[in-house]
């Protein structure tokens, strides 16, 4: 059959198509400047923030604009209603976003954090106004002892323990690796990986079947980040603890994932990187904003609740603000 014929029609085709986008380039059209995207029950903040610098650890209470946590049209459905969750770093950010959708969702909450009273004593108040009780314990997860005493005060509070949230971490970034030093590289170490290796470990003998651990990884544990490379390898390991933990507590009934966020407007990047990178923070996603903190809380919830996700264990979950 002779070839020819069709083959010219789609080099005429193809002309055709060249020519219409050549013409609309021409025409000068250019793409609108995009805005930072908005799909949520209420709008959320964009940069540029207010150019800041905190000590570490860092408190919510002196962040600019507050990092928004309490969800307000999130209607609670009893999905751990009964249940009792652990949270690490549960003071501010993240954690006490989590805390506070898991209070509203009927869990009684412990929160472990470093030494934020001010930060801690607001996601207390938080968590009585959802009508549920939460136990502050301040202290260092680097510590075996700690650990072991922080579950130990909340099976004596609550007396069961039904979800885990591994979610208190370190990160200070370094410009060259080689300024990376011994201490900075264990203490991210110590806290990021042994502060989930010995929680998990205290929590699991008082967790049972239905029970679920749900551990905060990164974006950085899967792409790496030049900067913080201690933190993204801790990240990267957070992400095989999980998959592999899944895999020994199948037996328990107990499901481990992880949730493994993008950037997101809490303490922990403003009390760290330069100023005028914080003003920035998230611009460079393709939703050009970070998220907020109650942007992230209901992937725990979704994870921690066996009405949600009782056939998911293993998992990592990323939610970065698209790819
Ligand atoms: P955050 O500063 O609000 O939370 C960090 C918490 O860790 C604090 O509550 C602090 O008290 C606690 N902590 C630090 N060292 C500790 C120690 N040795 N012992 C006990 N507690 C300790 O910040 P966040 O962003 O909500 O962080 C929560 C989690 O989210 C972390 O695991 C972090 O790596 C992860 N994460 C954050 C981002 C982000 O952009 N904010 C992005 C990806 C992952």
């Amino acid at each position: 059959m002779d070839q020819a014929k069709p083959a010219k029609a789609a080099v005429k085709k193809q002309r055709a198509v060249q020519k219409k986008v050549e013409a609309d380039d021409r025409s000068g059209q250019k793409p609108r400047r995009k805005q930072p995207m908005q799909a949520g029950a209420r709008d959320y903040p964009v940069p540029p923030f207010p150019k800041q610098h905190h000590p570490k650890p860092g408190e919510e209470t002196k962040i600019e604009p507050p990092p928004l946590y309490d969800a307000p049209y999130w209607t609670g459905s009893g999905k751990l209603e009964g249940k009792v969750a652990l949270i690490t770093g549960g003071d501010s950010g993240i954690g006490r976003a989590v805390a506070v959708l898991f209070a509203r969702e009927g869990a009684d909450i412990a929160i472990v954090y470093l030494a934020e009273d001010k930060d801690a004593a607001i996601t207390r108040q938080a968590v009585e106004k959802e009508g549920k009780r939460c136990l502050t314990l301040s202290g260092d997860v680097s510590k075996r002892e700690f650990c072991r005493q922080a579950v130990k005060r909340a099976m004596a509070e609550f007396g069961r323990l039904d979800v885990l949230v591994n979610n208190a971490a370190f990160q200070v970034h370094s410009t060259a690796f080689e300024d990376l030093t011994e201490e900075h590289f264990d203490t991210t170490l110590k806290t990021n990986l042994y502060g989930y290796f010995h929680m998990a470990q205290e929590a699991v003998p008082h967790m049972r079947q239905g029970s679920a651990i749900v551990n905060t990884g990164s974006v950085t544990g899967i792409e790496g980040s030049k900067e913080l490379i201690d933190y993204s390898m801790t990240k990267g390991g957070i992400h095989a603890f999980t998959r592999a933990l899944s895999a020994s507590l199948i037996d328990k009934g107990i499901r481990v994932n992880a949730v493994a966020p993008g950037p997101v407007w809490t303490p922990l990047n403003p009390s760290e990187k330069e100023a005028e990178e914080v003003s920035q923070f998230g611009a460079k996603t393709p939703m050009k904003r970070p998220a907020q903190p109650e942007e992230i809380a209901p992937a725990y919830v979704f994870l921690a609740s066996p009405q949600c996700s009782s056939y998911i264990t293993g998992e990592i979950l990323p939610i970065v603000g698209g790819y």
